[in-house]
């Protein structure tokens, strides 16, 4: 039976006033709440494809315009800053001058085609040498970070080789994704760091009697996904997946960063430099320049020397930059203490601003501090910790003592002699 045309209906659906919970009018036409939702979720759809879409538009950061980000936060280390900077801008050149896997990395400009045409360019994957807490793992996340791309960190000593306890390499791969929202284009173009990865050199005290599960096979399973291979990763524990088992992810994109301290390389170095350049024993060269400093005898650091140190020539080829971090020294960790963009002081600063209250360390504390930080052989890293402990009855006994205006660290309190000197609002009314 055909509806009375005198009801008001929706002009999408049809459905009266009665038959819906809301019914808006405009000039000549009703809409529902019902097709209100329908058109709103339509809109999100389109409009978040085309922040995607944008987002995928990526540009190459110049090395200087990158260098200048790490600035920000990462102390010293101006070297690797550059090597870094440099890699990573002919890195992402490269990338863009790749045939895109399908569906596309970004949009293909008239320069990238002509560029493709041309010399093909290697992938230029990075090995970062230096002592624990330098600024390794910072550097690569904050690289990741000023680029604006998907960052995953692996423990190289949590690897094995496919078949054996422990994780398979395709995981690393999986973190990335999981840090990106399984977006597979986004992944492709991400950076992982692989921190410890002198700790998979083979040992030469292990010549294969049995395999050497945590050396030489995971050196070889790296390999592949280093170079840049289609990886199946399988998505698990993350979200369903219903037509695919695995999630195929090209890492020929994928940049890596491999970290670690390498101690002990530099005998090998001096070994090679002082047979080679000046002709002593052995013993008395190693001697000789264990007086110098190790950080300088890295410089000269050169692949056959890693592949002395235990690693297989075809890993080391897989990461043709090598940079060597210094180890930072008292300026540079008082620098820390203040100057990044999160300096632990500021921090610090900024929790007891929340309660009302003034935070200040005198020059001598940060000095004390760098130098104690320096004492225990961890770099920066030791920081932290020493501020934490240094901090605590404060931090605990702030938020409930209303009376308290300022808190002042002295290189005293940070010796231990005296306790953090607390200005109160009372005396201050009093003087
Ligand atoms: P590692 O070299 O062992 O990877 P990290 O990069 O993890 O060291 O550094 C450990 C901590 O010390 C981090 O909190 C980091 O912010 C700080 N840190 C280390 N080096 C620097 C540096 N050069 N500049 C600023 N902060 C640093």
């Amino acid at each position: 039976m055909a509806r009375p045309t005198n009801i008001t209906m929706c002009s999408f659906c049809g459905k009266s006033h009665a038959e819906v919970k809301k019914l808006i009018a405009g000039p000549g036409v009703y809409i529902c709440d019902n097709c209100i939702t329908l058109c709103k979720s339509v809109l999100d759809k389109e409009l978040s494809a085309e922040v995607k879409k944008t987002a995928t538009k990526f540009t190459v950061p110049k090395p200087k315009e990158i260098k200048r980000q790490l600035d920000w936060t990462c102390i010293g280390q101006d070297h690797p800053k550059k090597t870094l900077a440099v890699a990573v801008h002919n890195h992402f050149k490269r990338i863009l001058q790749e045939p895109p896997p399908p569906g596309g990395w970004v949009a293909e400009t008239e320069l990238v085609a002509a560029l493709r045409a041309d010399v093909e360019i290697e992938k230029s994957n990075i090995l970062l040498i230096g002592p624990t807490g330098s600024g390794k793992t910072l550097l690569a996340r904050s690289l990741a970070k000023t680029l604006d791309v998907p960052f995953a960190i692996a423990d190289a000593t949590t690897l094995t080789e496919a078949g054996y306890v422990g994780e398979d390499v395709e995981n690393i791969i999986l973190r990335l994704l999981q840090n990106c929202d399984y977006d597979v284009k986004r992944a492709q173009m991400g950076i992982v760091y692989i921190d410890e990865i002198d700790k998979i050199a083979r040992k030469t005290e292990n010549v294969s009697i049995t395999r050497d599960v945590s050396g030489e096979g995971v050196q070889q399973a790296l390999l592949k996904i280093l170079e840049g291979t289609i990886c199946n990763v399988p998505p698990q524990g993350g979200r369903k997946h219903p037509q695919q088992e695995y999630i195929r992810v090209d890492t020929s994109g994928i940049l890596f960063i491999c970290g670690g301290a390498f101690i002990g390389l530099e005998k090998i170095i001096a070994r090679r430099l002082g047979s080679r350049v000046m002709g002593f024993g052995v013993k008395e060269e190693e001697q000789k320049l264990s007086a110098v400093n190790r950080d300088k005898i890295l410089q000269h650091v050169e692949p056959e020397d890693l592949i002395a140190f235990g690693f297989i020539p075809e890993f080391i080829g897989r990461l043709p930059m090598t940079t060597v971090l210094e180890e930072l020294t008292e300026d540079q960790l008082v620098s820390i203490l203040t100057d990044t963009k999160n300096a632990l002081t500021k921090q610090f600063a900024k929790l007891l601003a929340m309660e009302g209250v003034e935070l200040e360390f005198t020059p001598d504390a940060l000095r004390e501090l760098a130098a104690q930080a320096i004492k225990k052989g961890t770099g920066a890293r030791a920081l932290r910790s020493l501020l934490e402990k240094l901090m605590l009855d404060v931090m605990y006994d702030i938020p409930t003592s209303e009376d308290i205006s300022g808190v002042k660290i002295t290189g005293a309190v940070v010796k231990g002699e005296v306790k953090p000197l607390l200005q109160r609002k009372t005396d201050q009314a009093a003087a």
